[in-house]
């Protein structure tokens, strides 16, 4: 818990209040009838002599410019995943992480105008038994997040919907959690009312008003829920209503807002927390099974929490001339730990390097991102496993240098562990390329005669193994060129 509260304080000191939207649309008729459907006082109860936590796991989305760089780091992610669960400690619900993360390098749908090309993504790549959330640009949409109630949304069943956050309010403390709360059936406190403040929820909660003043219509109007107060402003605010002089209900009682609820649209600074029924009802959310229910039904890993950090070994501390683009790093594998973040920084100030290392893999081959010549770097490793990510000690910083940039040894060393095989080849022959370094890259190829004509051209994604059809029909010599990230290499091919 200690360690919730350091990520929290972290997450907020950071980034404060955005005034963008968000862009879920007003809770559809089912979802209010079943909020209304649900007997809230005996949920509530429930809650608090259950102990139980019910664990969500959570697939993380992470769509990239075209050159595989996004304005966060995964361990911002995981941060910010780390004060939703400060969020939702009240609510008995805990969210965990999958070792994987799904990237998805296209700056068109990074900077997209519309929702399309993000839903169509959504379709085809749910995760199902997960909450998917994309991480992904909606700046220009003028929107912090967006979520789907159950039953809604890209794709079916087990894999529908999901939330979508944008990176810059990813670490506000407040949007994720509140996307959450809408993929969790939660509407906003002012849906209903907004647009029609006097049909809409009325501020009293007596159920036995004297007339001419109407009762309490708390539980059928707005979202449903009577802790939370009526609420009339379905636009930014700050954390401070000021209501207008029109600002009242059918029963001319004044709306007075709380800026304290996640789902309200008050600052993000002040959006901290869910209230009882809320809780009461995402609980019920994620324990019925046409619901969110199928977020339980994967086992959640069981893993220790991490106690230690990791200990570096490579680049041995100190060490000097070492090549800017092609540095391998290596530490100790620490008690239960299943990924790592590995950050280098230039002069101990400037991050060049920032990545996640999944599978519990201890060592890094550093050949995209390349570091700068002449440096002196200081580097440190944390490691996580996923249900185990907030907070977790770093290493001790160690410290290299590189040395100048070559240009000519550089291209042969950025594809030093790139596998091309065979060169010898039949007519009609494939070629085989494997290396783990450029694993998931996309690889140009240009296949020249000896006058030097080029022949075939094929951009090839490198998952595991890829093949090249170098379709040569006639014997001779042949070049292939490979290109990557501005780098090549050439490989002399013979056909037989
Ligand atoms: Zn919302």
């Amino acid at each position: 818990m200690k360690k919730l509260l350091a990520a929290l304080v972290l997450s907020l000191t950071v980034f404060v209040g955005r005034a963008q939207e968000c862009g879920t649309e007003p809770a559809p008729q089912y979802i209010l009838d079943a909020l209304e459907r649900l007997n809230l006082p005996a949920l509530v109860a429930a809650r608090t002599e259950d102990d139980t936590i019910i664990y969500v796991p959570i697939q993380m989305h992470l769509i990239r410019s075209d050159a595989g760089t996004a304005a966060l780091s995964e361990a911002d992610l995981f941060t910010a995943i780390c004060t939703m669960n400060v969020r939702y400690t009240d609510a008995k619900i805990q969210f965990y992480i999958t070792d994987q993360i799904f990237y998805y390098d296209n700056s068109t749908i990074l900077n997209a105008s519309d929702g399309n090309s993000i839903s169509s993504l959504m379709s085809a790549n749910n995760k199902p038994y997960v909450m998917n959330i994309y991480f992904t640009n909606l700046g220009q949409r003028g929107l912090n997040g967006y979520a789907w109630y159950p039953n809604s949304g890209p794709g079916s069943g087990v894999r529908q919907g999901g939330a979508v956050m944008s990176y810059s309010a990813v670490m506000n403390g407040a949007t994720l959690s509140h996307e959450t709360g809408h993929y969790l059936s939660l509407p906003h406190p002012f849906d209903g009312t907004s647009n029609n403040p006097l049909m809409g929820e009325r501020v009293t909660r007596n159920f036995n008003e004297t007339p001419p003043r109407l009762p309490a219509n708390c539980y059928n109007a707005g979202d449903r829920f009577c802790d939370t107060k009526a609420d009339k402003r379905g636009a930014r605010w700050g954390c401070t209503y000021s209501p207008a002089a029109g600002d009242t209900d059918l029963n001319g009682d004044f709306f007075w807002p709380d800026s304290s609820l996640l789902m309200s649209y008050a600052g993000d600074a002040c959006r901290i927390r869910l209230t009882d029924e809320q809780m009461a009802a995402c609980r019920s959310t994620l324990q019925t099974p046409n619901d969110r229910g199928y977020l339980t039904f994967l086992p959640r890993p069981v893993q220790p929490s991490i106690n230690s950090a990791p200990v570096l070994t490579l680049p041995a501390n100190g060490a000097t001339g070492l090549h800017p683009n092609f540095t391998t790093f290596a530490w100790d594998p620490v008690p239960g730990a299943t990924i790592y973040r590995l950050r280098a920084l230039s002069n101990g100030v400037v991050v060049d390097l920032d990545t996640i290392i999944r599978g519990g893999q201890t060592s890094y081959f550093h050949g995209h991102n390349k570091l700068r010549p002449n440096r002196s770097y200081q580097w440190e490793v944390t490691a996580y496993n996923e249900t185990d990510f907030c907070g977790n000690p770093t290493s001790t910083r160690s410290t290299f240098q590189t040395t100048n940039f070559t240009a000519t040894s550089v291209d042969e060393g950025f594809f030093a562990d790139l596998q091309v095989f065979p060169t010898l080849l039949e007519r009609n022959g494939s070629i085989y390329l494997q290396g783990e370094s450029l694993n998931g890259k996309r690889l140009q190829l240009e296949l020249r005669n000896m006058t030097g004509q080029l022949l075939r051209s094929e951009n090839l994604q490198l998952e595991g193994d890829a093949h090249f059809h170098t379709e040569l029909n006639t014997s001779g010599v042949y070049y292939l060129t490979i290109r990557h990230e501005g780098y090549r290499i050439v490989r002399k091919l013979v056909v037989q």
